[in-house]
């Protein structure tokens, strides 16, 4: 934990340069435990970025219950950008509620009705974005940089947590008093929508839980891909 202090001095500078530099800019928050640090952080320094968060129609009662405790604890309303109605109808009149089992081309609509549009209506008119992404998350982490020109959205995309690890986000959590999912403390460290997301065992890898009947290397939501393919996003 010595070289703690560094990074978390170093994340805050981060996050202070996007706020004054990359106006406006927003944090896709999942509500999970990486993103909550980030809540707190943008809070507690007052910093000029704007919080929302992709209601899928499809979380956890625990994960919507994030929403009341981060307005309890810092007075703070996180955005909701919800799916259109129109298209979630379809995809369940044609393919059924839970299509996404069926293969990994139903689940890929089913994340581009339910996540990939309404991150783009939520990134839309903003100069960078922020996730809470950590190169040690998995396998298609690993060379993930601090600054991405994302190319896509056309904006930078900031990754303030890469370097940080699994212990690093708990301490600041447990040393700050941040509220967490409470699906963490039943065996979930990587939390997404419900049917599609389950609790691991110990020594499992921490996205295992994440479409776990799909190979690790199909295992993104389209948020932080391109055209529907892992690509090398160009570091700055
Ligand atoms: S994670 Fe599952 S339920 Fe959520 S949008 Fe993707 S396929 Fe649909």
């Amino acid at each position: 934990m010595s070289d703690f202090a560094a990074r978390l001095a170093a994340t805050v500078s981060i996050l202070e340069k996007i706020a004054t530099e990359f106006s406006p800019a927003v944090f896709a928050s999942s509500l999970a435990a990486e993103d909550m640090v980030l809540t707190d952080l943008i809070l507690r320094h007052k910093l000029n970025i704007g919080i929302f968060s992709l209601e899928t129609g499809r979380l956890h009662k625990e994960t919507l219950s994030m929403l009341d405790r981060i307005k309890e604890t810092y007075d703070y309303e996180v955005e909701l950008y919800k799916p259109e109605t129109d298209a979630v109808n379809s995809y369940v009149q044609q393919h059924g509620l839970n299509a996404f089992y069926d293969s990994v081309e139903m689940r890929k609509e089913c994340c581009r009705i339910r996540k990939v549009e309404p991150l783009n209506r939520a990134l839309s008119g903003n100069k960078a974005w922020i996730t809470g992404q950590r190169r040690a998350q998995s396998a298609t982490r690993a060379e993930l940089a601090v600054q991405e020109d994302d190319v896509a959205h056309a904006m930078q995309k900031f990754n303030p947590l890469t370097d940080w690890s699994e212990d690093d986000v708990w301490h600041y959590i447990r040393s700050n008093n941040v509220p967490y999912n409470a699906l963490h403390d039943k065996g979930y460290p990587s939390i997404g929508c419900e049917p599609c997301t389950r609790a691991i065992q110990p020594g499992e890898d921490v996205r295992a839980g994440r479409w776990w009947w799909e190979n690790p290397e199909s295992k993104e939501c389209g948020l932080h891909v391109v055209d529907g393919k892992l690509v090398r996003i160009k570091s700055i």
